[in-house]
């Protein structure tokens, strides 16, 4: 199955969210089917499918019959169990592949992984009990961050600690689950390299992009991230020797944090996404190719498109009930509504985007 992929054939999609959503309008455009495979049988993406299967990820016979029933398979989130990707991989090519989605789904190998490509990050030390937490602090030195290695997001299963912190609250928190202690990194701003790698090692990168973060969540991204060059310069590297070493096909988002300001700044790697991301939202109307559709060249083998941004943009997601503004929204000229047709908006819950794009010209 190393050929391409031709339009006609079929994408699969774990997970059926909001990216699986937009992943699988970017594929109809391109002249290809999708197929969704998600526990949730009120999956947005579902809406705008041609198929999905709804089973868990660790119904094998059902990842079996789904996976045999497309032509490549991808997935939106970096929680998929690792046996799920061996099954699915057994069947199909899955992009990215299995050495990212470990990578990934771990803060400890990830950073490790990052570290030893040279790249900077925050300091770190696994910590596995009360113990290795009140060594880890005292080398650290400093405020502190402690993190669950596996299956935190939006700031979710963190616990920040300030020198003079009860040791041993800290580490209940989190529930004795394994945990890497972070340093905390004094920066000035948080960055991302959205990029993407096709299959024949080719690579393109949109430019650096601004996250501002709300209770943890991404509030507002803006481009261009008004970085000295040999910053951002520096920040695609990072995010292609990372692709490179991964072997990975597909769009990435790197997380960074800004140390300092101007000419000097410099960055330090906090987190991979292997997967369309919520800070690449605005290529959608602000690049010349958007992430989602970058994604799909990419696992189908495609040439990647170009990756130029349109003018000065800015992507605010509307997070539970902002979602009620849309007919304001739609009123506003220039604002580009993305609803993504959930049924409730829960507080805290991703309900849809509002994208502005400043043309060069204006
Ligand atoms: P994460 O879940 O790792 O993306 O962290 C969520 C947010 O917490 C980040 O976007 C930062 O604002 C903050 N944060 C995480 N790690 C650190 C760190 N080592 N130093 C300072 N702030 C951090």
């Amino acid at each position: 199955m190393l050929d391409r992929v031709a339009p006609g054939a079929t994408v699969g999609i774990l997970g059926g969210g909001q990216l699986g959503r937009m992943l699988a309008l970017a594929a109809a455009n391109l002249g290809l089917k999708s197929h969704i495979f998600c526990p949730d049988p009120h999956s947005p993406a579902f809406d705008v499918s041609a198929r999905h299967s709804v089973a868990d990820y660790e119904d094998e016979a059902a990842l079996r019959a789904f996976a045999g029933a497309v032509d490549v398979v991808t997935y939106e989130f970096e929680n998929v169990p690792a046996r799920t990707a061996e099954i699915i991989e057994s069947v199909r090519p899955l992009h990215p592949g299995a050495k990212a989605l470990a990578t990934a789904q771990d803060r400890l190998a990830e950073k490790t992984f990052v570290a030893g490509l040279g790249i900077p990050t925050a300091p770190f030390r696994a910590v596995r009990s009360e113990a290795e937490l009140a060594r880890a602090l005292e080398e650290l030195g400093g405020p502190a961050i402690l993190k669950t290695r596996r299956f935190g997001y939006d700031g979710k299963g963190q616990v920040r600690i300030r020198p003079g912190d009860s040791v041993a609250e800290a580490w209940a928190q989190l529930g004795g689950a394994p945990a890497i202690l972070e340093g905390f990194v004094p920066f000035s701003r948080e960055v991302s390299i959205v990029a993407a790698r096709g299959r024949d090692g080719s690579f393109a990168a949109y430019d650096a992009c601004w996250n501002e973060h709300r209770d943890g969540i991404l509030h507002l991204t803006r481009v261009p991230a008004h970085l000295a060059a040999a910053t951002e310069q520096a920040a695609v590297a990072a995010a292609q020797r990372i692709t490179e070493a991964l072997g990975y096909v597909g769009v990435i988002a790197v997380e960074m944090f800004v140390l300092g300001e101007g000419e000097g700044a410099t960055v330090a790697v906090n987190e991979i996404a292997p997967r369309v991301h919520n800070s690449g939202h605005w290529t959608s109307e602000g690049a010349q190719t958007s992430q989602f559709e970058q994604h799909i060249r990419a696992i189908c083998g495609w040439p990647l498109g170009a990756t130029g941004s349109t003018g000065r943009v800015e992507m605010r997601n509307l997070i539970g009930s902002e979602i009620e503004a849309w007919p304001e929204i739609l009123g506003t000229p220039g604002a580009h509504l993305h609803h993504y047709g959930k049924a409730k908006a829960r507080p805290g819950r991703k309900m849809g985007h509002v994208t502005t794009v400043h043309r060069k010209s204006e």
